[in-house]
């Protein structure tokens, strides 16, 4: 044997020692920014989804499906042509024929909707129960003991710990364990500790949430009401060509290709991406918002109506804003006489967009925690333990962009909140909470639009999971024969007062 095989084995032989020595099973498995999305899924949404979510979850690790918006700004008659030669069905189309065949039914809501909020009850109570146990040992307090207004008859051995204190006040009365301190140079992350050390006895607690926390987002109360209103038609854009293949049929489109004037003939975006942009029902000269648009596929969709006057495209970075630029440059044929001049793009926080009673319409596409890349990618994922404090603040932000949305937007006119996330915390929770602020902070009077019925022709192409009962939104759940979505969407009106 060489030296350097010696060594090599010698190496071997230490490496395995190690593992031992610190009782590291030497098969354990790493568990990635994916496994942990995949895990806190299936406990989420298997008691959210029930039993629909173990086909949800197949699809969403399965290959994605498309749709194909046409190019008007190319050789829209070729491009048209081409994707009808390959089998593509044009989705307007579809939708027209099978509005005819659907009846108005009487819906079941009210009794979905309590289900809903019973399962969401009990899964946040079980989360804040095991934050309890995490901070001050097991079998101390019951979460249903301090929700309940009966005291508690259950027996508690030691009570170091005031059973009247709210969480918040325990944890702000918490000692310092200085033994804890974190000294961010070292390179131990907050996030490890958020995963192996109880969230009190840390410096700068402020900065830190719960876990639990996140699931309280969604609340039950109804201590305002909101007028909900049935909508039976979908608004199809005349300009607007979009193909998808028949369900079932997992062909993939004729590959991206130039026109004769330069741009790219289609643009490939997920199914479930053009209904948010349905719902805003587009009309001639509307003047349109689209606050978080970076990449861009749901602003480029609105150009494609060829029906507004003026579409602002924002997002929060410069890096993002320019990838919208991108697509634009890519897909408008006179790009620089449109810029400026029907086309504005900005960078910039959405919160603190100002312009009210400028804009008819407004699409609110948040950043959430995108449920189909985080079980796929490890990169740029939400579940990495650096970016828990962002994931578990995430419905903060969405309610806050939506809120101002609704500031902004035009008596009269339509804002649509969407998100590609399952949960009904950053979906029907974040509209709940914006909807109270609105009733909270201003005399504004708003609609939601249930578009159950207009969305039935498109039972064919989407699965439309309304089994949860959600109160406000609708959501394209994944699914097999028609791998679309996840998109939750919520058109919401402002009245003329
Ligand atoms: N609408 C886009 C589309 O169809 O291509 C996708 C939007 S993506 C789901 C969410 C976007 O929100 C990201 O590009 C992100 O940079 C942006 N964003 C995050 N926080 C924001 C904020 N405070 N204001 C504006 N945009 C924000």
């Amino acid at each position: 044997m060489n030296k350097s095989k010696i060594l090599h084995e010698f190496t071997k032989i230490n490496r395995i020692l190690r593992r031992y020595k610190s009782k590291q099973h030497w098969a354990s498995k790493k568990l990635f920014p994916k496994d942990r999305a995949l895990e806190q899924f299936d406990d989420f949404y298997g008691n959210v989804y029930g039993n629909d979510w173990k086909s949800i979850r197949v699809a969403l690790l399965s290959e994605h499906k498309y749709c194909a918006v046409v190019n008007n700004f190319g050789d829209t008659e070729k491009t048209i042509q081409n994707l009808e030669n390959n089998g593509a069905i044009n989705v307007r189309a579809l939708y027209e024929v099978n509005r005819q065949n659907y009846l108005e039914k009487s819906s079941e809501k009210v009794e979905k909707i309590y289900k809903l909020d019973n399962t969401i009850d009990k899964f946040k109570d079980a989360k804040i129960q095991k934050d309890f146990e995490n901070i001050y040992g097991e079998n101390e307090i019951n979460v249903r003991d301090l929700k309940s207004e009966e005291p508690s008859t259950a027996k508690v051995e030691e009570p170091e710990i005031k059973r009247d204190l709210s969480l918040q006040k325990s944890l702000d009365s918490a000692q310092i364990d200085y033994s804890r301190i974190i000294n961010p140079d070292v390179g131990l992350s907050g996030s490890a500790l958020y995963e192996y050390i109880p969230a009190t006895k840390l410096k700068g607690m402020e900065d830190w949430i719960l876990e639990s926390d996140h699931y309280r987002y969604y609340e039950t109360s109804s201590e305002f009401s909101v007028k909900i209103v049935k909508e039976n038609k979908l608004n199809f854009p005349e300009h607007l060509h979009i193909y998808s293949y028949d369900r079932g049929n997992i062909s993939h489109f004729p590959s991206v290709r130039k026109c004769s004037t330069g741009v790219l003939d289609k643009y490939l975006l997920d199914g479930g991406s053009i209904l948010p942009v349905l719902a805003l029902d587009l009309q001639p000269k509307d003047h349109v918002l689209d606050m978080c648009a970076a990449p861009g596929g749901k602003s480029l969709m609105i150009m494609q109506s060829l029906l507004t006057d003026y579409l602002v495209c924002n997002d929060l970075q410069e890096s993002r804003s320019r990838r919208v630029i991108n697509v634009f440059k890519q897909y408008l044929y006179d790009y620089d006489r449109i810029i400026n001049n029907k086309l504005v793009i900005t960078n910039g926080d959405a919160r603190g967009i100002t312009e009210s009673n400028v804009f008819d319409k407004i699409l609110v596409d948040v950043p959430c925690t995108t449920d189909r890349h985080v079980v796929m990618e490890n990169d740029n994922n939400i579940f990495k333990p650096t970016r828990i404090k962002e994931r578990l603040r995430l419905p903060e932000l969405q309610a806050a962009l939506l809120t101002n949305a609704l500031k902004l937007v035009k008596p009269g006119g339509t804002v649509v909140y969407s998100t590609c996330s399952l949960s009904p915390i950053q979906n029907d929770g974040v509209v709940h909470m914006a909807l109270k602020k609105i009733w909270q902070e201003t005399n504004f009077e708003l609609t939601v639009s249930d578009l159950s019925e207009a969305l039935k022709p498109m039972n064919c192409l989407f699965k439309i999971n309304d089994r949860i009962g959600l109160k406000y939104g609708h959501i394209v759940v994944p699914f097999l024969p028609n791998n679309f979505g996840p998109m939750n969407f919520c058109k919401i009106n402002k009245n003329i007062t």
